[in-house]
């Protein structure tokens, strides 16, 4: 059972299962869907995340305690496990195997369920669902050099059957599906990754198997300190201000997987636009108070740059801007935001 027992589910939204999920390369003849998935779920730099525990006895919380604050070293990020009401994050120990949503995904769960499920508890399995908590995948589905050849037949008989018991469907999404490269962070194909499953040869056919990395990798803490940086030195400065009405405002992406962030205050309810303009290809999320998540767009403006229209209430909001190609991916825009 060593070999099969340390599997997650990653939980996909409701609206998600129903259209096909252009975050993944399903190896479409045209080449890879233009959509920004795993991007698209990161949390904005430097967001407070309120972690409440829905059930569980203090030794298994006290694990959760123990390691989940590894990320933190690394990523600029701030988890308090103070139980609040209104957490973004809830955390249940039941009998439903080890899971979690992808990054901000927990934010569209309704309050009384959890985002993250810990059936066992241990060093490796709570850095790996927190790693899906701050917006990781599973290191097998990264397509970069991916040496893995699975013996599908194999992997298809082990996981169909007892403690798992996937469908095919769900097989093919955890195990075989892999990401399009312009929406991950990470780099190269990391074998010693937290993220990285664990299997026997047996499940595949060019002798490549995974022992249980229980520590974080130096690429898992390097991704996680360039994906929300400020941690460790380093950017991390706050967001620049931009007045509505005022114009475009001159900026760039210096660096491939920068985050530029926003903020302008809505004084009135109205209409909103916030839009970039430029040869740049540019992701944008829009959040309110207390970091939620109001919108996000890829290419509804001029070319190819995100635009988002959106009635807003009065308050302070921010805008995050990255490219859309987060590994190699640089240039200039100009950004705006106006009332209509
Ligand atoms: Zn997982």
């Amino acid at each position: 059972m060593a070999t099969t027992d340390k599997v997650c589910f990653d939980r996909i939204l409701p609206n998600e299962v129903y259209r096909p999920h252009p975050g993944r390369m399903l190896m479409l003849p045209g080449g890879p869907a233009r959509a920004a998935f795993e991007i698209a779920k990161l949390w904005q730099n430097q967001t407070t995340l309120h972690i409440r525990f829905l059930n569980g006895s203090a030794q298994q919380k006290q694990i959760v305690r123990q390691f989940a604050p590894q990320w933190t070293e690394h990523a600029n990020l701030t988890f308090v496990l103070d139980d609040a009401p209104t957490a973004q994050i809830r955390i249940a120990f039941n009998d439903d195997g080890a899971w979690s949503y992808i990054g901000t995904d927990a934010l569209g769960i309704p309050a009384n369920q959890p985002t993250m499920n810990f059936g066992w508890q241990d060093e490796g399995v709570v850095l790996h669902e927190f790693g899906h908590l701050i917006g990781m995948i599973h290191e097998h589905q990264n397509p970069s050099a991916n040496p893995i050849q699975w013996n599908k037949q194999a992997v298809i008989q082990a996981l169909s059957g007892p403690p798992n018991n996937w469908d095919p469907a769900t097989i093919q999404h955890n195990m075989f599906d892999k990401y399009d490269l312009t929406q991950l962070n990470g780099s190269e194909f990391d074998p010693a990754s937290v993220m990285l499953y664990s299997f026997p040869q047996t499940w595949t056919l060019n002798g490549f198997h995974s022992e249980a990395n229980d520590v974080l990798s130096q690429v898992d803490m390097s991704f996680a300190e360039k994906v929300y940086p400020g941690r460790n030195g380093g950017a991390g400065t706050g967001p620049v201000e931009l007045s509505v009405f005022e114009g475009a405002l001159e900026a760039d992406i210096g660096q491939p997987g920068e985050e530029d962030l926003y903020k302008f205050t809505a004084r009135k309810a109205g209409r909103y636009t916030i839009e970039t303009e430029g040869p740049t290809d540019l992701i944008m999320k829009l959040f309110g108070p207390n970091s939620t998540l109001i919108a996000q767009d890829d290419d509804s403006g001029i070319d190819r740059n995100p635009r988002i229209v959106t009635q807003l209430t009065p308050g302070e909001y921010t805008v995050q801007i990255r490219h859309y190609n987060t590994t190699a991916g640089t240039g200039t825009y100009s950004i705006k935001v106006g009332r209509s």
